[in-house]
């Protein structure tokens, strides 16, 4: 990549010129920037007749996390990362947790500036296993997240990502082979509700989804469960089965519960009636690690041996005292945290019945 001295910028991966312009490969918006404008996300601008990325190298959020809170379940369950976020986002969704850093401009964003090397030994002072590219959406600054991942991976760190998905390949193929985890949105299961509700496309998601299973990333789900407007149970069983069929019945589930905000703010709490449906429906359609997600408590927090139903992983999720905040304006407000982590496995087995329990254990080679 080429460093820009004259704007302190770097060059963008993932773009073309195209009749004296430039257009960006890097999400299915593929934006085409006449010389200095931005694109859709905030995060890449045309500077004279080059893409550059905006966010490389800006930290504007760091806090350090449970992997539990990202959600991630069935990765190195108990580990501790070192989670970041910049300003920009390639989607709009109304419901957005994170609009202060999401909508944050680049002339008005407040950041840390950190290399690929210095993320790695800010994560090392730390004492972390891993980093989470986090807050926003990583898509935005895969090119840092490429570059840290392999340097951290020699430093026997993982990374992870918790993505809306919304990214084209190859960058996607590029991304999804660099970090070990992601947590993937699908943020509904019509085309109709991620224009709607989120400026985009469900299609590209879904793609993105298989191709992080195709790159051997591990890869969790979560889908946000809006009372009205993606949680009927036809919809809840279409893409369930779709999981069951395209992901595989090991991949764990997260059934979020919508609270009021942002832009959604008239629309009522999720109910833990709505919830539990659709936990029901789930399980029914195969899957075998379906989780709740943004809910206090026990309720479908553990994990159980598939073949005998042994706790193998039990988790409490506590009410989150500190808020990490960005600005005037406090980021992933209803990501609970948890309790020490009691894992009863022995590698991936199952102590009772020998049973294979599909997670990654603390220990397992990155
Ligand atoms: S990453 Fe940003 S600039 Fe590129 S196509 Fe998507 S919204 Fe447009």
């Amino acid at each position: 990549m080429n460093y820009h001295v004259n704007v302190g910028m770097m060059e963008a991966r993932w773009w073309h010129g195209e009749n004296g312009e430039v257009r960006c490969d890097l999400c299915p918006h593929r934006c085409i920037l006449p010389d200095g404008d931005t694109g859709r996300c905030g995060a890449r601008r045309n500077v004279d007749g080059e893409m550059i990325s905006l966010t490389y190298g800006k930290v504007c959020v760091r806090n350090v996390d449970p992997i539990e809170k990202k959600p991630i379940f069935h990765y190195r369950p108990g580990s501790r990362v070192l989670s970041l976020g910049t300003f920009g986002c390639n989607l709009r969704c109304l419901n957005c947790q994170n609009a202060a850093l999401v909508n944050t401009r680049v002339e008005d964003a407040q950041c840390t500036p950190m290399s690929p090397r210095e993320v790695v030994e800010a994560a090392l002072k730390q004492g972390v296993q891993g980093i989470a590219w986090t807050f926003n959406e990583p898509t935005v600054w895969a090119e840092l997240i490429i570059d840290t991942a392999n340097i951290a991976r020699e430093h026997g760190l993982f990374t992870m990502v918790n993505t809306n998905g919304y990214i084209l390949s190859p960058a996607s193929e590029e991304l999804f082979r660099s970090v070990q985890v992601a947590n993937i949105d699908i943020k509904g299961f019509t085309d109709d509700f991620y224009r709607e509700q989120c400026g985009g496309s469900l299609q590209e998601v879904l793609d993105a989804c298989e191709e992080a299973r195709r790159q051997g990333t591990h890869v969790e789900l979560t889908c946000l469960l809006i009372p009205g407007l993606n949680d009927s149970p036809p919809e809840v069983e279409r893409l369930v089965r779709w999981i069951v069929e395209r992901m595989g019945e090991d991949t764990p589930l997260f059934l979020y519960r919508f609270r009021p905000f942002h832009r959604s703010a008239h629309i009522p709490e999720q109910s833990m009636e709505r919830m539990e449906e659709a936990y029901g429906i789930a399980i029914k359609a195969g899957l075998r690690y379906v989780y709740f997600g943004g809910t206090v408590g026990e309720s479908h927090q553990d994990t159980l041996c598939p073949s005998c139903g042994h706790m193998v992983v039990r988790r409490r999720s506590l009410q989150v005292a500190d808020k990490v905040c960005f600005k005037d304006g406090e980021v992933s407000r209803f990501c609970p945290t948890f309790a020490d982590i009691n894992v009863d496995l022995d590698g991936d087995i199952c102590p009772r019945c020998g049973g294979r329990v599909a997670i990654v254990p603390r220990d397992a080679p990155l």
